[in-house]
């Protein structure tokens, strides 16, 4: 980690020199962004990193990314550095929904506006919200799972109860399932989230769940790859993988992986380049005074906050081609290696 040395004339506190803003670029002109991301476990948030970056610098902005490792206390305190470095505004994907709300008024003391990036910081004046439509990847989920077992012991596995995305996710597979759960064709047998969305975790709590249930569970709803792919181990030491359908979020390549040898019925792509570009040019604009307006807004506890959300779409083995791989997110060589 490269020190930051602050120069002795800048007032750390509301960052200004003699009454200008002090701004640790090259050129001040520029429009300095600072991107801050939860984890760069998920494979997801490196390209999320590279394309935001990519379309700062291609619309003539500066950007710094910081990622806290999954830890709240790093995530403010990157938030305080990137303040005192200058930037003209913050875009932020946090680690926990409501600790980040001290982000949102720190910035605002001085001047940075933020956008909340994919999850949402909850009772806080975000400026702008930017991500998909989550609950619609719930839904997303829930159905194709039904499609391949319409009936009897499901299992839904969810992600960190700390991110405002998995409550939705979770809220849009219950929109689909919950019709089924009261006529009595779907059995809740398993409904928790999982700590830091950990894989591990996720495996362990299945084996626990194989091991109470005598093996009887028929399909599984997970909320991202990365639970999936601990289910699906889970699942083959018990001998029930491919015959228990599982769902999962990303398009993680191990994913399709998966999907291509039978082991993970689906995934859901979100177009990474349409989220970090959308997000990049609002970032811009919004620094540089510009209005902004957007579709609809989302209401986090505390305001309405203007918001873009954009579309999930469903991958199974029928359409790898026609989504993922005409879209580059992969290269054919990538997905049929
Ligand atoms: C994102 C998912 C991701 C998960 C874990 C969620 O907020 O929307 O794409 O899998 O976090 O990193």
């Amino acid at each position: 980690v490269s020190a930051l040395i602050i120069p002795a004339c800048s007032n750390t506190a509301d960052n200004t020199s003699n009454g200008r803003k002090v701004k640790l670029i090259k050129n001040e002109d520029q429009v300095y962004v600072g991107f801050l991301i939860d984890t760069l476990k998920d494979a997801r948030w490196y390209r999320d990193k590279k394309l935001f970056e990519k379309q700062v610098k291609d619309l003539g902005g500066e950007v710094k990314t910081l990622a806290a490792n999954g830890l709240d206390d790093v995530q403010i305190d990157q938030a305080k550095l990137l303040i005192e470095e200058g930037v003209d505004i913050l875009v932020v994907v946090p680690h926990n929904a409501e600790i980040a709300a001290k982000i949102v008024t720190m910035a605002h003391k001085s001047g940075v506006k933020v956008i909340s990036y994919d999850r949402l910081i909850a009772n806080a004046n975000v400026d702008y919200y930017i991500s998909f439509d989550n609950e619609k990847v719930g839904e997303l989920q829930a159905k194709e799972i039904l499609k391949h077992q319409p009936e009897g012991n499901f299992a839904y596995v969810g992600g960190a109860e700390s991110d405002h995305n998995a409550i939705l996710f979770r809220q849009g597979a219950m929109n689909v399932l919950k019709p089924l759960i009261d006529k009595g064709k779907v059995k809740l047998v398993y409904d928790q989230y999982t700590n830091e969305w950990d894989p591990e975790t996720a495996k362990k709590n299945m084996q626990a769940l194989l091991k109470k249930r005598g093996n009887k569970i028929d399909a599984v709803i997970a909320a991202n790859d990365g639970t999936a792919g601990g289910v699906i181990e889970a699942l083959d030491t018990a001998g029930l993988a491919r015959k228990v359908p599982v769902s999962g979020q990303d398009a993680e390549l191990p994913a399709i992986h998966r999907i291509l040898k039978g082991t993970q019925t689906m995934t859901v792509y979100k177009p990474i380049s349409k989220i970090a570009t959308e997000a990049a040019k609002l970032a811009v604009h919004v620094a540089e005074g510009k209005k902004v307006t957007t579709d609809t807004t989302i209401n986090n506890g505390k305001i309405n906050v203007p918001t873009i959300l954009l579309e999930p779409i469903a991958v199974t083995k029928r359409n790898i081609k026609d989504t993922v791989i005409q879209d580059k997110f992969y290269t054919k060589q990538e997905v049929y290696q």
